[in-house]
């Protein structure tokens, strides 16, 4: 993983602003993350033990709203990743017209070695850490890698007892009997789903003749796949953090991720009721998934797995960017020269956040959406964001992440502007 991944996200606020002619004030407003609280987080393991974990909550941009942004438990995690993120949840959320900033928050542990009850220990022990930095009008976490609904349950629950009152607002994905929205589960991999609906419209491709490998099999990965398959796209490899399985006949993804809930791994299998069997396959690493010859390749893990030594052997057409930051900014100008086109993450896996807004907005009101709203609201606002940014692509001849950028600079600068500016002050 690259270890840049900060310098790497500021390096593309840097090109794309001087390519926008976008004023200082707003440079410098996302040159400086606002606040980070890092913490040691003490949890008693089972063994009776009391073990340290590192947990970070990074506020990058609190101009257009309340921080949003979510929380990882992976060993990987530091503090210069997590600044990376929030910068993209800053984009992201103006990129869509969202009310927030962005937010970000991790805890450097891999979770497969804890058991259930000391996953909920730390858990609870991030929000006693983090409780006076967090809250529904100041910053609001949500899930991301290897964090769940139920974990979000339990972490609204402390902040709960902590404030000694109901604040459902103050986390998002939670389980639905606790305050979460219905639609928030396979949200990210949706709105990615109706980017790419977009996207084969706009190019007069049809479901149907369009291949897809997926690299990551979790709520983002497994939902866009599944969502893709039944609109009828053929899903021709499919990978986890312990590799993949590559067939030019397409998998069932609905089998294939039935099989890996009871063996928690990527299996080719078709399953019929509960009978599943094998099906012909090739088995295949990560980094072979990202060279298959798919139309459309989703990596939908981690960041910076798309870098300069690999971009030139990409095969795919297009690159929809499920994960946050898969492709590295060097990696971005060898794409573009091959003609890949690019659906980036501040766009692609906006599904999310957005209805974690949702979520937030029903919490504010104490009122339940049905999953048709939520669906049909999340349709209106991707589709929305995705065609501002195609026209500005089309219309100024940039790169679909250089319009999205483009877009979220121009919020932002508008809400400086707002506050008054150099210019302003000294005419
Ligand atoms: P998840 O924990 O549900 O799934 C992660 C998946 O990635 C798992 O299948 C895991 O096995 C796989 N994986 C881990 N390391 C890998 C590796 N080295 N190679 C291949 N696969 C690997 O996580 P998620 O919520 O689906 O998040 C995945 C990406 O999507 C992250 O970049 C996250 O920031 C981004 N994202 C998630 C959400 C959300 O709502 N969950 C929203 C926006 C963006």
């Amino acid at each position: 993983m690259n270890t840049d991944v900060y310098e790497n996200a500021l390096s593309r606020i840097s090109s794309y602003g001087v390519k926008a002619k976008v004023s200082d004030e707003v440079l410098d407003a996302l040159y400086h993350p606002k606040a980070m609280l890092t913490s040691s987080l003490p949890v008693r393991m089972d063994n009776g033990s009391t073990q340290y974990f590192e947990g970070y909550r990074c506020h990058y941009n609190n101009l257009l709203g309340p921080t949003k942004g979510g929380v990882r438990f992976h060993p990987l995690v530091n503090a210069e990743e997590v600044k990376a993120l929030a910068l993209w949840m800053t984009v992201k959320c103006a990129v869509v017209g969202l009310p927030y900033g962005g937010a970000k928050g991790g805890i450097k542990v891999d979770p497969k070695t804890l058991s259930p009850m000391e996953i909920e220990r730390l858990s609870r022990s991030y929000v006693r850490a983090m409780a006076d930095f967090i809250g529904p009008q100041v910053d609001i976490p949500a899930p991301d890698v290897y964090t769940n609904a139920r974990i979000m349950g339990w972490m609204a629950d402390e902040y709960e007892a902590i404030s000694r009152k109901k604040a459902p607002g103050v986390i998002t994905g939670k389980p639905v009997n606790l305050g979460g929205s219905l639609g928030r589960e396979d949200a990210t991999g949706r709105g990615a789903y109706l980017c790419i609906l977009e996207l084969v419209n706009k190019l007069n491709l049809t479901p149907e003749s369009t291949t897809v490998a997926v690299q990551g099999f979790g709520n983002g990965g497994y939902n866009v796949a599944r969502l893709l398959q039944e609109a009828g796209f053929k899903i021709i490899a499919i990978s986890d953090s312990k590799g993949g399985i590559y067939s030019s006949k397409g998998f069932d993804v609905a089998s294939v991720y039935k099989q890996k809930q009871s063996s928690s791994r990527i299996t080719a299998v078709y399953c019929e009721q509960s009978v599943c069997h094998q099906v012909e396959h090739t088995q295949i690493t990560n980094e072979e998934l990202l060279e298959i010859d798919a139309d459309i390749l989703i990596p939908a893990a981690l960041e910076g797995v798309i870098t300069k030594e690999n971009a030139a052997n990409i095969k795919a057409r297009f690159i929809v960017e499920v994960a946050n930051g898969p492709v590295e900014s060097e990696a971005d100008k060898i794409l573009e020269e091959k003609g890949t086109l690019l659906i980036p993450d501040v766009l692609a896996n906006a599904g999310g956040v957005t209805v974690s807004y949702f979520e937030w907005a029903q919490n504010l009101q104490g009122y339940s959406w049905t999953l048709e709203e939520v669906h049909n609201r999340l349709e209106q606002m991707m589709r929305n964001a995705f065609n501002q940014v195609w026209d500005q692509h089309k219309e100024n001849n940039l790169s679909l992440r250089e319009a999205a950028y483009g877009l979220a600079f121009k919020r932002l600068g508008d809400a400086i502007e707002l506050h008054g500016t150099r210019d302003y002050f000294n005419s």
